[in-house]
C-alpha cells in the first residue's frame, strides 16, 4: 500500500519551496521506507531549488536525515522494521572495480531506490541526492540506510548524512589529521566547522579558522578552534605561517568552494603538506597555479567526496563518540524547525545566520 505524506518540493528553478502531498511506494526489492525524525538544511538543497545542479525539477528536498525504518523490500537483510538508521547518499555497490579493490568508500557505482516518489498527479520526483528527507516518510535504496545506537538524538546525528560527515572526513579521512598536526580550515560554515571537530578528534594541536564572518569564527572557537583568521582585514597565508612557527600548516581544508580561496589554502600549507577540497565549485571555476609551486612545495592536493566516508563503518563510529560527548554534533543544530519553515530556513542559510537548521517531525 502506498503513502500519501507531506514533503517539500522545488517545483520550479529559483521558485519559493511548497509543502505538497508525495506519493510513498511500498519498498521493492533492495529498498526501504524510512519514517523520518529530523532532516538538516543545507546548501545543497538550495543549489537544487536554485537549478544548480541539474533541470530534472520537481526536487524532493531533503537528505541530511536521521529515522526508522518502516518497511524493507522482500530480499531486505541490512536493516528491518524499527531499526534507528542515519541516511547516506553513497549506498556502495559492492561490485565495482573501486569496491571490488578494497576501496569502497570511493565506491563508482553508488545506488538509489529504483521506484521513483510522485507528486499525487503521478509526475515523477526528483530525490535531493537519492533520499528526499523533508517528510514524514521516504523511499530510499536499503543500503542508504545505515544503523546505529538509538540513544542519539535524531537532529544532531542525522546531520552525519551529508555535510557535517563531509568535514570530519575532510580532516579525519582525506587528510588524514593526526596527532600533533596543525591544520587550517578555511570557510566556517557547517562543513568547515566540522572539519574543525574532525582535526581535534584526531589530535591536531593547531586549529586555524578562517572566515570572512566574526559570527562564523565564533562558532569555530566554539567547536575547537585555538586560532581564528579574519579574512577580511588579514593577509590569510602570512597569518596562517606566523601561526606555525612560520612554516604552513601541515593540513589546509578548503570548506568554500572557490579559486582564490584554494589558492590560499594551497600556499598557507607546510612543505610536503595536504591540501584538502571538499567546498563544492561551479562549473565555470577554474585554478591556475605555477607548476613548480605545484611541484617544488611537494605534499598532497586531494579532493574529498563526502568526506571519503564509509558510512557502515564510520557513522556508528562516530555517533559512539558523540554519546561519549568526544563529539559535539549538538552544537551543529543552531535550531529546529517545521516542515513548513524550510524556504524561510534558506534566507537564515543565505545570510549565514545558522550553522544548521534541522526540521523535527
Ligand atoms: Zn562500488
Ligand atoms: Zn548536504
Amino acid at each position: 500500500m502506498v503513502s500519501q505524506v507531506q514533503g517539500v518540493v522545488a517545483l520550479a528553478k529559483g521558485e519559493p519551496v511548497s509543502l505538497v502531498t508525495i506519493v510513498v511506494p511500498d519498498p521493492g526489492p533492495g529498498e526501504a521506507v524510512v519514517r523520518i525524525q529530523a532532516c538538516g538544511v543545507c546548501h545543497t538543497d538550495l543549489h537544487y531549488r536554485d537549478g544548480g545542479i541539474s533541470d530534472d525539477f520537481p526536487f524532493f528536498l531533503g537528505h541530511e536525515a536521521a529515522g526508522v525504518v518502516e518497511k524493507v523490500g522482500p530480499d531486505v537483510t541490512l536493516v528491518q522494521p524499527g531499526d534507528f538508521v542515519v541516511l547516506n547518499w553513497r549506498a556502495v555497490c559492492g561490485e565495482c572495480r573501486s569496491c571490488r579493490r578494497g576501496r569502497p568508500w570511493y565506491c563508482f557505482a553508488t545506488h538509489n531506490a529504483s521506484q521513483k516518489m510522485t507528486l499525487i498527479d503521478g509526475t515523477p520526483l526528483s530525490a535531493a541526492l537519492g533520499i528526499g528527507a523533508f517528510a514524514e516518510k521516504t523511499l530510499v535504496a536499503a543500503g542508504q540506510c545505515t544503523k546505529v545506537d538509538p540513544r542519539a538524538r535524531p537532529e544532531a546525528v542525522g546531520l552525519l548524512g551529508c555535510g557535517v560527515m563531509a568535514g570530519l572526513g575532510a580532516a579525519m579521512r582525506t587528510g588524514e589529521v593526526g596527532v600533533g598536526d596543525s591544520v587550517a580550515v578555511f570557510g566556517c560554515g557547517g562543513v568547515g566547522c566540522a572539519a574543525i571537530a574532525g582535526a581535534r578528534l584526531a589530535g591536531a594541536t593547531t586549529i586555524i579558522a578562517i572566515d570572512l564572518d566574526p559570527r562564523k569564527l565564533d562558532w569555530a572557537r566554539e567547536i575547537g578552534a585555538t586560532d581564528v583568521v579574519n579574512a577580511s582585514n588579514e593577509d590569510v597565508v602570512a597569518a596562517v605561517r606566523r601561526l606555525t612557527g612560520g612554516h604552513g600548516a601541515d593540513v589546509c581544508i578548503e570548506a568554500v568552494g572557490n579559486p582564490k580561496v584554494m589558492e590560499q589554502a594551497f600556499y598557507a600549507r607546510d612543505l610536503a603538506g595536504t591540501l584538502v577540497q571538499v567546498g563544492v565549485p561551479t562549473p565555470e571555476m577554474r585554478i591556475d597555479l605555477p607548476m613548480i609551486d605545484f611541484f617544488g612545495r611537494g605534499g598532497q592536493l586531494k579532493p574529498s567526496w563526502y568526506g571519503d566516508c564509509l558510512p557502515s563503518r564510520d557513522f556508528p563510529m562516530l555517533i559512539d563518540l558523540y554519546l561519549q560527548g568526544r563529539l559535539e554534533l549538538d552544537r551543529f543544530v543552531t535550531e529546529r524547525i517545521d516542515l513548513g519553515d524550510v524556504q524561510e530556513a534558506f534566507h537564515r542559510m543565505e545570510r549565514g545566520e545558522v550553522l544548521r537548521s534541522v526540521v523535527v517531525m
